[in-house]
Order: structure tokens, then sequence, then C-alpha cells
């Protein structure tokens, strides 16, 4: 271990960018072994990790970093299947930058571990080695419904069954996964590694209901009354919209909107309205992760141009810098500090230009914070044929809450306790629906704490 001097970090390799813009697969390889052994033998071992308190898990990670420098696959690969239900999709979908990475000790001045490229080799080499993570073996009288097959969902099932809890999960949509599966492009997250998570789940015992809305399909109190605990899931995947003139036009798009019915169509699944960008010029608007998938995933779909218009400047976008940086190495055109203004939209009713004004930041408040102010005059047209809105989410209402004595706050999200449970006994609920739109990480987090206080309550 300690071999930072020795070793340079090194990230994992990228696909040709010529290559990887003509498909949906994955744009990282994984670490070969020897490389994977010599990024892990540069961690210093720090009596404190850093990076333990920047992953929103609280990953073991000096542990399954010292065990994979010491070839221990074996033992890595529990370490990391512990505390979490996927370390492989965490490894690849987090904003490491902002968390174990962003906190590791070696990041200032020699360079950050690649945690989460290690942390994807562990899994991918220990499942090709045929290691499993562990499930209980025999249950205890307890069975929970789970609403939401997302990460909050599917992490609350992993670690229910680790315990010998019956775990049914019911969704609305055709697969499992939730954004893992209709939002987060294949280009980050293979949709085969999701699955594989799930047949897992499926061979410790869970039930799917797939195809099954709660409140449409099937009642909120029929799960009530046939489970002994609820765990809500549902995740915050309505669209904001700008408020602007012209906005409901044909040809302007909700980002989930778009990155579903694009993944739909490669699943061959049913959609529910035909959205084509081949040759088109496609502006998206907002600099988020979500717009970033969306550029990204325009250019696949083989759009003539792709802008990406932003009121603020790339320093201060706020997704992971890594995605940035890939769009712009793809081939997307970036414009910042400008806000769009109205829609133009000709007589059928489709969109053909946006109207943009150009921005500044105000001087810092007393909190340090600087807003974007416009600059009276500077309004100007970009093309359009296609718009899509990157403007974050709100919660989805559902009627079952309140008729059920659930109680929301002011946006919309479900109030839990310390023990995530809701204001109805029983009753729990994590994930981006508690929290409002957020990662992957925190809500696996949610999903696994919740589940433990369901357990500790079982069997008190
Ligand atoms: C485009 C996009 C890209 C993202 N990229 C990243 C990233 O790179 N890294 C990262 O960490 N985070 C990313 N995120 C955020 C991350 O995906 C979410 O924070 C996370 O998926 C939230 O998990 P969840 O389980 O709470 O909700 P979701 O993933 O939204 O899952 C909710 C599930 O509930 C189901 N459901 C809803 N209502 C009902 C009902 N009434 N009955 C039955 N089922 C229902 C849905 O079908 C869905 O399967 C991204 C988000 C988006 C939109
Ligand atoms: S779960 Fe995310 S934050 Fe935690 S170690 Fe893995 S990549 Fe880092």
């Amino acid at each position: 271990m300690q071999k930072f001097l020795e070793f340079d970090r090194v990230e994992a390799k990228k696909r040709d960018v010529v290559e990887r813009i003509k498909d949906f697969d994955e744009i990282y390889e994984v670490f070969m072994p020897e490389k994977a052994g010599e990024q892990s033998e540069r961690c210093i071992q720090c009596g404190d990790p850093y990076c333990h308190n920047g992953c929103p898990l609280h990953n073991f990670i000096p542990q399954w970093l010292k065990a994979t420098a010491a070839k221990d696959l074996e033992f890595a690969f529990m370490l990391s299947n512990d505390s979490s239900p996927f370390p492989e999709v965490m490894g690849r979908v987090c904003p490491h930058d902002r968390l174990c990475e962003g906190a590791c000790t070696l990041n200032d001045g020699h360079g950050a571990i690649t945690i989460g490229s290690i942390e994807t080799f562990i899994n991918e080499e220990g499942f090709k080695k045929g290691f499993k993570p562990k499930f209980a073996s025999s249950k205890i009288d307890k069975k929970v419904a789970i609403i939401g097959a997302g990460p909050a969902g599917l992490s609350a099932a992993t670690f229910l069954l680790r315990e010998g809890v019956t775990v049914e999960i019911f969704d609305k949509q055709a697969k499992a996964g939730g954004l893992l599966m209709y939002g987060i492009p294949g280009f980050k997250l293979d949709k085969n590694i999701v699955l594989r998570r799930v047949r897992l789940l499926e061979e410790a015992g869970a039930v799917f209901h797939m195809n099954t809305e709660v409140g449409k399909d099937i009642a909120f109190e029929e799960l009530m009354e046939n489970f002994d605990a609820v765990f809500i899931g549902v995740g915050a995947t309505k669209g904001k919209k700008a408020g602007l003139a012209g906005e409901n036009a044909k040809n302007v798009y909700l980002a989930m909107e778009f990155l579903t019915t694009i993944q739909k169509n490669i699943f061959r699944e049913k959609v529910d309205k035909h959205i084509d960008v081949k040759d088109k010029k496609v502006v998206v608007i907002g600099g988020g992760d979500t717009a970033m998938d969306c550029v990204r995933t325009s250019l696949r779909e083989k759009a003539k141009s792709v802008k990406c218009l932003y009121r603020r400047d790339a320093y201060n976008m706020p997704g992971s810098k890594k995605e940035y940086v890939n769009a712009k190495e793809e081939g997307v055109e970036f414009e910042f500090y400008v806000s769009p203004k109205k829609f133009i939209i000709n007589d059928k009713d489709e969109v053909i230009a946006v109207e943009m004004v150009k921005t500044k930041l105000s001087a810092p408040d007393e909190s340090g914070r600087q807003k974007v102010e416009e600059i009276t005059g500077s309004n100007y047209l970009v093309e359009a044929d296609v718009v899509i809105l990157a403007l974050g989410f709100d919660m989805c209402e559902y009627s079952f809450l309140a008729s059920n004595g659930i109680e929301t706050d002011k946006w919309g999200q479900i109030l839990v306790d310390e023990n995530y449970e809701t204001t109805k006994t029983g009753i729990y609920a994590g994930g981006d629906c508690h929290r409002g739109a957020d990662l992957v990480v925190t809500a696996v987090r949610d999903g696994r704490e919740a589940s433990k206080a369901m357990i500790k309550k079982f069997l008190a």
C-alpha cells in the first residue's frame, strides 16, 4: 500500500469518441486486474478514512482496497456487497468527484484513488469468478410490500431478503430498475448490469409484480391489509416546465419523456409518443446530469446538431464534471450565461427557434450565493427543430397518500421520521419521493436504512 508516489492516478479507459457515439454501449472499460491492483495499492489506509465518510453508504472502502491490492478478490467482493445492494452500479453512476473520491486524502495534490472504477472492477471480476452476494437461507414470518422497483425499492428488497423477510415488489413499468432502467442512458449504465441484480433478488425469493400501478391496478389499502409493512419508493419524475410562451408546442419535450421514449424504443416496448431527433437541430435547456444525458442521447440518435443552453457557466453546472467533459468530447455545443424567454412557433404549432437572453451573476449576497440576472436588450434567437427541457423535477401526486394519513411537505415530498417511517405506522418511504430528485446512492441508503428499521421493529 501507500504507493501513490510510484503509481499515478489512472482513470478507467474510455472508448474512442468516434466509435462510442455510434451506439448506446457503456463508454468506460472495466479495469484489468493488474490496473485495479496497482490503483488500490496507492491507498494510504488513513486512520480516519475521509472516503468512508464521503460515501453516503459509508462503504468499507480502505478495507476493500487493501483486499484488492492483496489479490483477495472474494473478500473485497463480500465487503463491498455488505453495505451496498449493487456496488457495481454505484461504481459507474455515482458523482465520485463530489463523494468518496472528493473526500479522499490524496485528492489534495496526488489525485484521489479511483474508488468508483475499483468498486466496479471488484464486482464485475467477482461475478465472472462466480461469487454471489449472500441472502438468508431461512425465512422469518414477516412480509413487506415495496412500491417502486427503483434504487430505493431494490435496496430495501435486498436488505430485507438478507434477513429472511418475504418481499413483493410492485412497479408500473415493464422492467425493474426505475431510473436505472428508463432514465440513466445505457452509455452510463448497461441495462444488463441492473437485470443481473434483479435476477439475484428473484433467486432469493423476491416476487416482482410488473406493469402494476399502485392506486390504479391495485389499491394501496390492499397492500396495507395484506403485508406487515409497506415501503414507498415511487421516485420524483414529474419534469418542471419553464412557464414560457410556446412551451406546449408539439416538438418541446420534457427530459424524462424524451429519455424514457428512446430507452423504450431500444427495449422495443410500447411508447406513448413518437420522438425522432434524426437530422434535427436539438436544443437542450438546463445544465445538470439529466441535461447531459439528453444531449448525449440526441447525438447517438443522429441529431444534426446538439446545443446545450445554461444560465450559469461550466464551473457552476450542478452535475458531475466528468459528464460535461464527456458531452464536450462527443461534440455537444455549449452556450453559457443564457436563459430562455419564449419559444417561437410556426403555424403547425412547432417550435422553430428559442428566444434567449444573456445573463450575468450578481455580486455575492450575505450567504455568498450569486443570483442570475438578465442583461436587458441582449435577446437573440437560437434555431431549433426540437427542444428538450431539463429543468429539474417535482413530486408526482398520489391520492393514496393523503387519504391514508401519510403526510407530505409543501413540495409534496413524503415526510418520514429517523426510522424512515411515515406519519402512518408501518408505512415507510425513501429515495426521491422523500428527499426530492437526488442520487442513486442516497436512494439506496434510504432503502437500506428503512429495511434495518423495519427488521428491528419486527424482531423487537
Ligand atoms: C436522466 C437522469 C439521469 C440520472 N443520472 C444519475 C447519475 O448518473 N447518478 C446518480 O447517482 N443519479 C442519477 N440520477 C438520479 C437517480 O436516478 C435517482 O435519484 C434515483 O433513481 C432515485 O431512486 P428512487 O428509487 O427513489 O426512484 P426511481 O428511480 O424514480 O424509481 C421509482 C420507481 O417507482 C415506480 N412507480 C412510481 N409510481 C408508482 C406507482 N404508483 N405504482 C407502482 N410503481 C410506481 C416507477 O415506475 C419507478 O420504477 C439521474 C436521474 C435522471 C432523471
Ligand atoms: S457508493 Fe458511490 S460514494 Fe460510495 S464508494 Fe461507491 S462510488 Fe463512492
